[in-house]
């Protein structure tokens, strides 16, 4: 049971926050070169907060990756990224939005996780002087070969957005707690929320703003990426969430959210149901096949993406809760 458990972690991590499509790179020649890029667009939380919004898809080489979110907060010392998003030239797109804005250099990036599609953009704010920070619990995801492998077949399924001179780039620095900074007078409270979606989720709170930089432990108008996470201190996550005193929620995938409880809420009852079907079956020594086609998806059919991610969120479930129940 070990074997299939961490088989199905690979499967996921392969898969990655989101998930490639299974790429038909080889037989169509540089289609991405010349397909209409995913639109990129700054808007406005409220005054000197901002972020772009990816498509709701599969990471491609026609969407150049652009399938997370990213956050950024003007203030008078410079401006606060929140997450790299997930190419250089996408980072590069988003410095562009930045400049629309303001000429203020990048003072810092903040990462939520360093899931691929909110990290290959990095060394394109490293390059222009940017502090990174984000959560030491990622330190050993960098170096694993789980992240080397990752980034070879990133290279192929998302080339030429991602290419040989994409690089993964370690923090400056590694929080292990929770932590306050404050840049030109605006206050931003770092707060770990891990092992949750990953194991070094942070979400990013601006107490004066009323505003929360959720990275992925909120997925928003679409099926969650549940993959290795642990589910149950996720759902734990969430109720720690539902307590900060927040305006607008800016998932780490989705629109932005004026609606936040609700929001919160969907992602935690999927959590929930998830393990609640999958931990019956996996008690009951059911087959996977059979619990999952006997399992009332009404409430989340609907939502994009149940048809590309549900199956495996189920199935990572269903081998966590076996995996739990020793
Ligand atoms: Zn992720």
């Amino acid at each position: 049971m070990k074997v299939l458990f961490v088989r199905s972690l690979c499967v996921s991590l392969w898969l990655g926050c989101l998930g490639f499509a299974i790429s038909a790179h080889a037989e169509k020649p540089l289609p991405q070169m010349t397909a209409p890029k995913p639109l990129m667009q700054a808007k406005q939380v409220v005054p000197n907060v901002y972020y772009v919004e990816g498509v709701s898809e599969m990471g491609s080489s026609a969407n150049q990756n652009f399938i997370s979110n990213a956050g950024f907060v003007v203030t008078p010392a410079g401006v606060v990224v929140i997450d790299a998003l997930g190419s250089p030239e996408l980072a590069r797109r988003l410095l562009a939005e930045i400049t629309k804005v303001t000429n203020k250099p990048i003072h810092t990036v903040v990462l939520t996780h360093y899931h691929a599609d909110h990290i290959y953009g990095l060394q394109v704010f490293k390059d222009v002087g940017a502090r990174i920070v984000a959560h030491g619990a990622a330190r050993e995801y960098l170096t694993s070969d789980t992240a080397r492998l990752r980034l070879d077949i990133s290279r192929q399924e998302l080339w030429p957005w991602v290419d040989e001179k994409t690089r993964l780039v370690p923090a400056d620095e590694w929080l292990i707690t929770s932590k306050m900074f404050v840049v030109g007078g605006v206050r931003f409270d770092i707060q770990p929320v891990g092992p949750s979606h990953t194991a070094e989720d942070l979400v990013v709170y601006l107490p004066k703003q009323k505003v929360l930089f959720a990275g992925d432990l909120v997925f928003r108008n679409r099926i969650p990426f549940v993959g290795q996470a642990d589910s149950r201190h996720w759902i734990e996550a969430m109720e720690n969430l539902l307590q900060f005193d927040t305006r607008w929620v800016v998932p780490g995938h989705g629109p932005i959210s004026n609606d936040p409880k609700g929001d919160m809420t969907l992602t935690r009852d999927y959590l929930i149901y998830l393990r609640e079907v999958m931990g019956r079956a996996a008690r009951d020594m059911e087959p996977f096949e059979s619990a999952y086609d006997a399992t009332d998806w009404s409430k989340f059919d609907k939502m994009p993406l149940f048809k590309s991610a549900n199956r495996m969120n189920a199935y990572n479930t269903y081998l966590l809760m076996e995996h739990e129940a020793k």
